[in-house]
């Protein structure tokens, strides 16, 4: 064991020691959770779901506000914790606590108006009523990263709860111990044993939830795991939303605020050391404006300050050996001809590594086309918004986006190939509990958050009610000979016409238009 790292990973017999990546403290120990600890869990789940399916929302929303409630009673406790087995600030810890809350509330608030059953139109069945609703799934699989331990993970399980599911949780091996009070905080507050378990492991753990015929699974963290999570679902048909990684691009156009973007873009790409799936990773600034944002980048990154304590902009990078592969990218496009204007490869210092801003980059470097996830900007000049928008979908991923604009921007934003995009900030759309979050490509599909990331936590049932029997159009056997005829009249009286205009009277009511 090393004593400056996270050493999860180095114990794959049983337990699952937490050391902290600020120094290397032993923070706890956890159980490596087996493929028969998992659906034991599962099993559980299953009775505990059935229990919570079938109280009212009313009722679900009050003890995920008691939820809720449990949860800022223990934030020192949980802010601490988070703090220490991730090596983000505690002001970042406790932002995302807050991010928690808010999402927690919303998802509560809203289920049961959008989840009401609803009449929808029966078309040319005009005796028919026809209504769609809305079921709990059952049990829902989280696995879950580690760069935001309580927001990533409880943007499936705040969802999936008040959708009316059990939640069966793994948290990464890097961070089990924030997963473990979000569970705790969940059972202390709903009297439903079981209703929301932590399983704690490794990757095999994992697996062995993705394998565990749970109702649908909703991943997050890399690509490549993503894939496998979905070759493991696919063998029982298990459904699954899958949040990646990203690239994510930032356009600074001409007539931009350059203050704002450049405020912006500083924060988006080395907020959380640059560990974040959203992060702004790649910025394309228009040469009108170019060396001035620039400048402007170049003094707000020399003012911040990287560290654990109280007065540090972001903490320590949390995964080793991810350090590795950030230097890697910096020191490739150095090589290839990139200046870094602030820091360099003399900005690793160990677990924390200060702000390096890279200037002359190219689309085919690392660093412009794979997920860096460190403290790291890469600007490139291009000669217009047009040229910007090209560049910024030339990208495998399409999460989170940017765009500085004073005029133009959502029709920037609606180009952009990627889930969600901020005009003139970055990273806002994942703090807006109505807003879906999730990706293109190979930043994975389906949504947490919003109306859409509440429904894909529910089965959809449709239901088709013959009200009256009305001859020719039912399902029911007529007579052959005149139902042709028949049926190649209505077709014609329908939908031949330029317009409705063509449509008897008679039809035009059936048809309810
Ligand atoms: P990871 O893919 O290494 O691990 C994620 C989780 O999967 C962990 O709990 C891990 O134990 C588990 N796992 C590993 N192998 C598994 C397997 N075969 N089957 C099932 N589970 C398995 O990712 P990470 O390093 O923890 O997180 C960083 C990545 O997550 C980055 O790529 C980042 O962009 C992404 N991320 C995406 C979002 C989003 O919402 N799109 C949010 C946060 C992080």
């Amino acid at each position: 064991m090393t004593l400056t790292g996270h050493t999860a990973g180095t114990n794959k017999s049983g337990k699952l020691e937490v050391r902290s990546p600020l120094d290397g403290e032993l923070l706890g120990t956890l159980p490596v959770h087996s493929v028969d600890d998992v659906l034991a869990a599962v099993a559980r789940a299953r009775r505990s779901a059935e229990v919570w399916g079938a109280l009212s929302f009313k009722e679900r929303r009050a003890h995920l506000l008691d939820y809720r409630r449990e949860l800022v009673r223990r934030m020192d406790d949980i802010i601490d914790t988070v703090h220490r087995e991730n090596g983000k600030t505690r002001a970042d810890a406790a932002q995302e606590l807050l991010l928690v809350l808010n999402h927690l509330t919303h998802a509560a608030n809203r289920a049961a108006q959008l989840l009401k059953p609803r009449h929808v139109s029966s078309g040319i069945l005009a005796n028919y009523r026809s209504r769609v609703s809305y079921h709990p799934y059952g049990v829902i699989g989280v696995i879950g990263p580690w760069n935001y331990p309580l927001h990533t993970p409880m943007g499936s399980i705040s969802y999936a709860l008040a959708a009316g599911n059990a939640v069966v949780f793994k948290p990464s091996e890097l961070t089990p111990l924030s997963g473990k009070l979000l569970v705790e905080c969940a059972q202390a507050a709903i009297p439903i044993p079981d209703l929301v378990q932590l399983v704690t492991g490794y990757g095999d753990t994992g697996a062995a939830l993705a394998s565990a015929k749970v109702d649908k699974l909703a991943f997050t963290g890399s690509a490549p795991t993503g894939r496998r999570v979905m070759a493991a679902a696919a063998e029982n048909l298990t459904p699954v939303l899958l949040e990646l990684g990203g690239k994510g691009p930032a356009i600074v156009t001409a007539d931009a605020d350059l203050d704002r973007a450049a405020s912006g873009v500083v924060f988006g790409s080395l907020m959380n050391a640059g560990q974040a799936c959203i992060s702004t990773e790649r910025a394309f600034v228009v040469d009108a404006v170019y060396e001035e944002f620039v400048g402007k980048v170049v003094a707000l990154v020399r003012s911040l300050k990287v560290g654990r304590d109280e007065q540090a902009h972001y903490g320590a990078m949390t995964l080793e050996r991810q350090i590795d592969r950030v230097r890697e990218h910096v020191r490739e496009a150095i090589e290839q001809g990139a200046r870094a204007v602030v820091g360099g490869l003399e900005s690793f210092k160990g677990r924390f590594v200060e702000p390096i801003v890279l200037v002359d980059v190219t689309p085919t470097m690392k660093v412009m086309r794979e997920e860096t996830f460190g403290p790291v900007l890469p600007i490139a000049k291009v000669a217009s918004a047009e040229e910007a928008v090209r560049l910024a979908n030339d990208s495998s991923f399409g999460l989170g986006s940017a765009v500085f604009a004073r005029t133009g921007g959502y029709e920037l934003a609606e180009r952009l190939r990627t889930g969600m995009t901020s005009i003139n900030a970055v990273a806002a759309f994942a703090a807006i509990p109505g807003l879906p979050f999730g990706g293109v490509g190979e930043s994975g599909f389906g949504r947490i958050h919003g109306d859409e990331g509440i429904l894909e936590f529910v089965r959809v049932k449709a239901i088709a009610y013959e009200r009256f029997p009305l001859p020719g159009l039912g399902m029911a056997f007529g007579e052959p000979d005149k139902q042709l005829p028949q049926l190649k009249q209505m077709m014609s009286k329908l939908y031949g016409g330029s317009a409705i205009d063509g449509v008897s009277s008679v039809l035009r009511k059936l048809v309810g238009r």
